[in-house]
């Protein structure tokens, strides 16, 4: 008989990978809605001058995004590249892919029992044909945006150079912030 597989519990000082609620295809299709244009930009720059609104809309982008991706508020979205699957969930918050940690069935090294986030990005994107997004090199993050909403940020403009790829890469969809 074997034995049910239990999530095991979250140590409060490590993220922990997330599963996202909703399916690869339906934020690709969420995110053509969420591009910046003339609204969205007026839009981040009125909360930027108004701090109470822009704290409740942070707040606000932390529950949804928090429940649905595991979001730490990183400030710099790479969801758009990484099959929806948050990077910021992996315990080591590694931007580029898997550590070396990884068991042979896929799980996480810190979190046994619960898949390595990297694999679900994989999966998310492969699904939708999406697999070279993974290929692209996440700069480092920067850690004066943390905390700061990444919608705001994105339609400002600052997402870009976000990431980069090597030139060979062809996404049919342009990742949020590459300039074509
Ligand atoms: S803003 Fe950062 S922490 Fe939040 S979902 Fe995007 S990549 Fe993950």
């Amino acid at each position: 008989m074997t034995t049910p597989r239990t999530r095991p519990r979250q140590d409060s000082r490590w993220p922990m990978p997330k599963r996202p609620s909703f399916s690869a295809r339906s934020m690709y299709r969420l995110h053509r809605l969420l591009e910046p244009n003339g609204f969205y930009r007026r839009l981040a720059s009125w909360l930027e001058r108004h701090p109470i609104a822009y704290g409740a809309f942070t707040a606000a982008e932390r529950g949804v995004k928090g429940k649905a991706f595991g979001c730490r508020m990183c400030g710099q979205c790479a969801l758009p590249a990484t099959g929806y699957a948050c990077p910021m969930s992996c315990p080591k918050q590694l931007r580029n892919g898997p550590c070396g940690g990884v068991a042979a069935n896929g799980d996480c090294e810190v979190y046994p029992g619960v898949r390595c986030v990297w694999l679900i990005a994989y999966e998310r994107a492969e699904r939708e044909g999406r697999e070279d997004d993974l290929t692209l090199l996440q700069r480092p993050v920067d850690q004066r945006q943390a905390g700061r909403s990444s919608w705001v940020n994105y339609w400002q403009g600052r997402d870009a150079g976000l990431w980069t790829g090597d030139g060979s890469e062809t996404p049919r969809h342009p990742p949020v912030g590459v300039a074509r």
